[in-house]
């Protein structure tokens, strides 16, 4: 059975009149159980004035009113996470448990934007000069678009729309056409939360959505989260056109493995942090950088972990590892196993010949060892269940080749020395450092983001630099002047 996915525009589902739609796949059988409607730009043009429209009156809902609502979604959201995690799960295929874990780390933003006021309070500099003070505001852009990936369905927008409503803009959501569902059940619960018509909206689509929001005038600044091709182009495109823009891209990362570590813990974090997801987290663990003797007992380690996860269908409660997202995505996984595997890694254990279910888009875990830079296993994103071990002979040689890479979104390191640790997270060129933590997405109220080719733009996401984002700040002199001072002076006003 299939289900129409629309739109969400003005508090209501809307169809759309472009007349183009796209099939939407549970990956763990490869049944198509939905379809989703594909905005064109009279779509795209609608959204937008409903939600302009909309911030018009929000940015002058007192901050009191906002963190109410703020709140209320947020009880709703907490009362209803498995619902959600179920959503995610039949469209996406990751495990239930990662689902329900995808929503509460969402669902942090959405508290952390509950204390808007606390957040909103500005600067204020009392006698600035002689009778005069100063202070800063910080005010909402009006229409916030917000683009997002297939990976992380409820907790990315969630990142986004949180502050961008909270700090009184109006909030266009572009989910991925892949996994859209998670994006109508969130704009059921703001609208329950009383938030008002039009500050949430949902534009499903694709290609031509996104070009169509990137270029609209009325779309003053856009968060976009995915690969790092579309990130570049999204983040020239929307700059083109006088937008603020972040945009966050794909990752490489790197785990550093000392010889001191202690390698089964160290191997069950990797392990975690490689497979879970099936590997399609942007802050997945896909190359563990081994550093001397470290090298022989961490692939051991490894190796004879991988036999115990149990790969299939994400609703079953005792399955590990879902399904990769698409057909073609799964192939392309398995093929970079194969070119590496030609270009002389060595395959430890091969996810191509697990037992796999026989239905659906499953890839079982791979290791390869004895990789080196020159192979696309190292150089590209793969994207899936595919853990490469690069074997180095010092700490400097591992941290270089870290630092030579191009994406630089997450890292860790494992030890037990902790000026080792002190100096890594000093020397190293990432955004996101772990020590002993092999997937550091930062707490809501720090800020996420990588940098290099892993993000584009000034600010990174949510937390402090997203309320910086989601507002620009005005800064008022203020003097109340004493008449019979007053003088006309044609110099330059002085502070002393
Ligand atoms: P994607 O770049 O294919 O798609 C992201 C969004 O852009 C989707 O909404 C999609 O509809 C749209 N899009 C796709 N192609 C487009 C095009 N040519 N022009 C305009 N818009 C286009 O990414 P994905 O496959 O959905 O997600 C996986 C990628 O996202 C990985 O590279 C992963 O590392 C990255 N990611 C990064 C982070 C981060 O925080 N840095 C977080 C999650 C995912």
């Amino acid at each position: 059975m299939t289900t129409r996915i629309e739109h969400w525009i003005d508090g209501a589902p809307y169809a759309g009149t472009s007349g183009r739609a796209a099939p939407v796949h549970n990956p763990a059988t490869g049944a198509v159980i939905g379809e989703v409607a594909l905005a064109d730009a009279a779509d795209t043009d609608h959204a937008v004035a409903r939600a302009l429209a909309a911030a018009r009156t929000w940015r002058d809902a007192p901050l009191s009113r906002r963190s109410a609502v703020l709140f209320a979604f947020r009880e709703l959201l907490n009362a209803r996470t498995d619902e959600l995690a179920a959503l995610v799960t039949a469209e996406h295929g990751k495990v239930l448990s990662d689902a329900v874990g995808e929503v509460r780390r969402g669902l942090e933003n959405v508290e952390f934007a509950a204390g808007i006021p606390q957040l909103l309070k500005g600067d204020h500099s009392e006698q600035a000069a002689s009778g005069v003070d100063v202070h800063t505001v910080r005010q909402p852009l009006g229409v916030i678009a917000g683009i997002t990936p297939f990976n992380f369905p409820a907790m990315v927008p969630l990142w986004m729309c949180a502050g961008a409503i909270a700090c009184g803009n109006a909030f266009v959501l572009k989910p991925s056409e892949k996994d859209p569902s998670a994006s109508l059940f969130l704009a059921r619960l703001w609208k329950e939360a009383g938030l008002p018509d039009g500050v949430f909206t949902v534009l499903q689509g694709d290609r031509e959505a996104v070009d169509g929001l990137l270029r609209h005038p009325d779309v003053a600044a856009v968060s976009f989260v995915g690969s790092t091709p579309v990130a570049r182009h999204v983040h020239a495109t929307a700059g083109a056109h006088g937008k603020r823009v972040q945009a966050l891209g794909g990752a490489k990362n790197h785990a550093l493995v000392l010889p001191d570590a202690d390698i089964p813990s160290t191997a069950d974090a990797i392990v975690s942090a490689a497979y879970g997801s099936a590997g399609e987290r942007c802050m997945a663990l896909s190359v563990a950088v081994a550093v001397g003797d470290a090298a022989d007992p961490l692939v051991a380690a490894l190796a004879e972990r991988l036999p115990g996860l149990r790969v299939g269908d994400g609703t079953a409660p005792d399955t590990d590892m879902g399904p990769l997202i698409t057909r073609e995505h799964r192939d392309r996984v398995a093929d970079y196993v194969a070119r590496g595997a030609d270009r002389g890694a060595e395959v430890v254990v091969d996810g191509r010949k697990a037992d796999l279910p026989a239905e659906g888009w499953f890839l079982g875990p791979t290791l390869l060892d004895r990789v080196t830079p020159d192979m696309e296993v190292w150089t590209d994103e793969i994207f899936g269940p595919v853990l490469s071990v690069v074997r180095v002979d010092t700490f400097e040689e591992g941290v270089d080749l870290i630092n030579s890479h191009t994406y630089a979104n997450g890292t860790a390191i494992f030890t037990r020395d902790g000026g080792a640790a002190r100096r890594f997270q000093r020397e190293v060129e990432v955004g996101m450092v772990g020590v002993n933590v092999p997937i550091p997405v930062p707490v809501a109220h720090h800020s996420f983001g990588g940098w290099k080719d892993s993000l584009f733009g000034d600010t990174h996401m949510y937390g402090p630099e997203g309320i910086a984002f989601c507002t620009r700040a005005k800064v008022v002199t203020t003097r109340w002047p004493d008449p019979a001072t007053s003088a006309i002076d044609l110099g330059f006003p002085q502070t002393r």
